[in-house]
């Protein structure tokens, strides 16, 4: 749920960024005719089963984009990461490393983008319960031995953040105060002053701004940059600085 919120709060592509998103799309045949650009960041969640050229890239004659080229300049969600095939799974360290993957088929080699945000989920061992307050988990230690080292130290090691999640308990979910809803993230971190309400819908931002005008610039995410180009941001200062605001 928690990466399923993630698109809703990504900044939108630069018109570059967006052009080599389409470039992808138009490759796959998957280019809309009447609004060839989207400036949605991406977002893939491919199932466990897929395979090496799903996930990676290929096919017969010159390889197609797989889902790491699709989810250029956006995110790559991957549910259930210890079941993906193992070398589904190192397949992926060189594109981390690099932000491209090489192809080569019996018609050529190609080289396509994969500069993605990873996001990946995991159970702590076959059943899923390990660890758990309330129920048993029936793994042999074997077991969850052979399940985590899929997880290769390689591939974890070029995932910066590494969460494990507790069981919350049905009264604390119910009872802790809601969170921020994604509209109200997005819009603090892109209009940082504006107020912004849990419940708040695109359109009651959008009637709010009617007092401003907004001219945005280009502000690609963090994940996207790197050394000096890197943003430093305090808790509550916002992305308002890289748009250009009127007031009219
Ligand atoms: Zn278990």
């Amino acid at each position: 749920m928690l990466a399923g919120c993630l698109p809703g709060i990504l900044p939108p592509l630069e018109l570059a960024e967006a052009l080599e998103v389409a470039q992808v799309r138009s490759l796959l045949g998957e280019l809309p005719g009447r609004s060839p650009l989207d400036w949605a960041r991406p977002f893939r969640a491919p199932h466990h089963g897929v395979s090496m050229a799903g996930l990676i890239g290929g096919g017969g004659g010159i390889a197609l984009p797989g889902e790491i080229s699709r989810a250029k300049h956006g995110v790559l969600f991957l549910d259930e990461l210890a079941e993906f095939q193992t070398p589904v799974l190192q397949a992926l360290r060189q594109p981390m490393e690099s932000g491209r993957v090489m192809l080569t088929r019996s018609g050529g080699s190609v080289a396509y983008p994969a500069r993605f945000t990873l996001a990946a989920a995991t159970n702590p061992c076959p059943c899923g319960w390990a660890g758990d307050a309330l129920r048993r988990c029936r793994c042999t230690p074997g077991a969850i031995d052979g399940y985590r080292r899929r997880l290769s130290g390689p591939l974890l090691d070029r995932i910066d953040l590494q969460v494990a999640v507790r069981r919350v308990s049905l009264e604390n979910l119910a009872s802790d105060p809601r969170g921020e809803a994604s509209v109200a993230v997005w819009v603090d971190q892109h209009f940082g002053y504006l107020m912004c309400y849990t419940g708040d819908t695109l359109d009651d931002v959008a009637r709010r701004r009617r007092s401003v005008a907004i001219e945005p610039m280009s502000c690609p995410p963090n994940a996207f940059r790197s050394g000096e180009s890197l943003i430093t941001l305090e808790p509550g200062q916002a992305w308002a600085s890289s748009w250009g605001i009127r007031p009219t």
